[in-house]
């Protein structure tokens, strides 16, 4: 998955186009910039490759969930169902605003279970927010009916799947929003970043004005800007941006790369009785970012995943007893320790997420192990890795 394994020389000419000029910003000092506007130009690259009518650069793909949140409307006591395999990001972005996260089981696709969303939705109910986990997509269609039906946003988190698509469409523009992160591991990276796409003008607006300060963006003279709403300081910096830049032009080739790299290993582990795969959503087109796969109970996952390390497999994930993306490592959002007083709208509505039951989402979890697909192996070393977990797994079996 990570776009800094092809960091290079493309990379280097848009970041020395900024370090020329010196303007660091990626607003104002018109006469000074040379006219590289990098950050408004990743964002017109980056809408037309998403098939989006607009997108928003922010500072990260959290501030990317924050602000697409905040530009839908959603504030204190709202209501946001979100799922229980994610990473931290999620409910972060939803409390960072008052907002309160409803987490909700996961199914086979390893995201939202539209049956578990449906059963969470609650007259405070505003969003749904599916997270598209390890390269594979939640089942849009499913989750778009019901947010039709309830009158609710649907927010794609397609941070670690950028590049998929669901029904033809780029995952993150089938909702009403969709967020991507450019961090450092992410597939395409620009050190620290996110990425808000959407079709809706006035949510354009919004994020545009609230990712900095409330500025109206009007006129070329930023001190004269007035400001139409309370805004915060979510920005991009114009070096972020153009590493960016230079990412998206290799996105296709690292999707290219991660595809025909997931299928040697994918193979070699179909021949395995006992290992089946992920459900991937009717019209789903993964962007092959990782391989993931079931064992047949918990304890053998465990095993499989302690075989493949012991075998040299690095980049082989066990979620389910991991710190950053599953429920289980969440203490600090189960015992709500928040180094200052939280709202008391989440301190009034949230689950009691110790005692929460998750015995449908710890049913999938337990049993899944993931490989991450990197991009710059050789052939030869994908085939020897590929047979090295086969060998790895069938040990445990
Ligand atoms: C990385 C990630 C984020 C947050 O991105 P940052 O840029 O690191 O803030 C959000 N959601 C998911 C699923 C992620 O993997």
């Amino acid at each position: 998955m990570p776009g800094f394994e092809v960091f290079g020389a493309e990379e280097r000419k848009q970041v020395n186009d900024v370090l020329e000029t010196g303007v660091l910003m990626r607003y104002g000092f018109d006469g000074m910039r040379n006219n590289h506007w990098k950050a408004k130009e990743f964002e017109i690259a980056f809408a037309r490759r998403m098939q989006s009518e607009h997108c928003q650069l922010v500072s990260s793909g959290t501030s990317a969930l924050t602000v697409s949140l905040a530009a839908a409307g959603i504030g204190a006591g709202d209501e946001v169902i979100m799922p229980t395999f994610t990473f931290v990001a999620s409910f972060e972005s939803i409390m960072m605003l008052g907002a309160v996260p409803v987490l909700v089981d996961i199914d086979d696709t390893l995201t939202l279970d539209p049956a578990a969303v449906e059963a969470a939705i609650t007259p405070k109910t505003k969003c749904v927010m599916p997270v598209h986990m390890c390269g594979s997509m939640a089942d849009l269609a499913a989750l778009k009916a019901i947010c039709d039906k309830h009158d609710l946003l649907l927010l794609e988190d397609a941070c670690q799947a950028i590049g998929g698509s669901y029904d033809g469409k780029p995952l993150g523009s089938y909702g009403d929003l969709g967020c991507f992160s450019f961090d450092y591991v992410k597939t395409i990276t620009c050190g620290e970043g996110g990425g808000i796409i959407t079709n809706n003008e006035q949510y354009k607006l919004h994020a545009d004005h609230y990712q900095d300060h409330g500025h109206d963006h009007v006129g070329n003279d930023r001190g004269a800007e007035t400001h139409p709403f309370l805004g915060y300081n979510f920005r991009i910096s114009e070096l972020n941006a153009a590493v960016g830049l230079a990412q998206l032009d290799k996105l296709d080739g690292i999707l290219k790369t991660q595809k025909h790299n997931y299928t040697i290993m994918r193979e070699a582990l179909s021949g395995i009785e006992g290992v089946t795969f992920r459900r991937v959503p009717e019209g789903g087109v993964e962007n092959y970012s990782f391989v993931n796969f079931f064992l047949p109970t918990q304890e053998l996952a465990e095993k499989a995943h302690k075989a493949l390390g012991k075998n040299g497999v690095d980049a082989c994930f066990y979620w389910f007893k991991n710190n950053w993306h599953y429920i289980n490592g969440w203490e600090h959002l189960k015992d709500l320790k928040s180094l200052g007083n939280l709202s008391s709208d989440i301190k009034n509505q949230i689950q009691d997420l110790n005692t929460t039951d998750f015995s449908k989402s710890d049913a999938w979890m337990g049993r899944t192990v993931s490989s991450l697909v990197k991009i710059g192996w050789t052939e030869a070393q994908v085939k020897d890795r590929a047979e090295a977990m086969k060998k790895a797994i069938e040990s445990v079996l």
